[in-house]
């Protein structure tokens, strides 16, 4: 199984190697002709604005819309994940999402006191919580009809969703592959068997 790790800007070394470690061959995507023949994306994260903005240098954005709208299993996490939202809230006027996943968020969304933390996440299957690295997330405000949440942090006594699934899409707004928690590549790879490749 080939998954391709945009590879403009951000943390791509460590999704590497969970996709290494899970036996699927990571393939590096700098290019639009890149996409072809892949089974599964990650989107990782970064700089939102910065990555938006080599989408458009690069080529990359209309085979990256091209590839979600097709229902293409795809994984966003913290900057990827605003690229998937079909809202941003106070984005940089010039950056735009490719959209994917029917949430709203906002960027930076935790403000100042909560600029990085790591926090422990619930997990809605019950299953042992995430150990949760947050670095100037995304923050989930609005999830939209056809939205699975898979995991939620609690915040002042509530809990929000900060892991989201739909369709062939999953969002997380932590950075899972720093904690070196493989579940979310995992879930990923799921998909791809029920998807047949480009
Ligand atoms: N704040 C960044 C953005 O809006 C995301 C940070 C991250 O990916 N760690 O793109």
């Amino acid at each position: 199984m080939r998954v391709g790790i945009l590879a403009l800007q951000g943390d791509v070394r460590e999704h590497a190697a969970a996709i290494h470690r899970l036996g699927a061959e990571p393939v590096e995507i700098r290019t639009p002709d890149a996409i072809d023949h892949l089974d599964a994306l990650v989107l990782p994260g970064g700089e939102s604005t910065t990555i938006s903005l080599l989408l458009d240098r690069s080529g990359l954005r209309a085979r990256l819309a091209a590839w979600v709208s097709a229902g293409r299993p795809t994984l966003g996490t913290c900057a990827g994940l605003v690229l998937l939202a079909d809202e941003v809230l106070d984005g940089r006027p010039d950056q735009r999402s490719i959209g994917g996943l029917p949430i709203a968020v906002r960027r930076n969304g935790f403000g100042r006191q909560r600029y990085s933390f790591e926090a422990e996440v619930q997990s809605s299957d019950g299953g042992e919580p995430f150990e949760a690295v947050f670095i100037r997330a995304p923050r989930i405000e609005r999830v939209l009809d056809g939205t699975t949440v898979l995991a939620e942090l609690v915040i002042d006594g509530s809990p929000e969703p900060v892991v989201v699934e739909s369709g062939h899409c999953i969002g997380c707004s932590f950075h899972p592959e720093l904690a070196g928690d493989d579940r979310l590549h995992r879930r990923l790879l799921e998909l791809a068997e029920t998807t047949t490749a480009v």
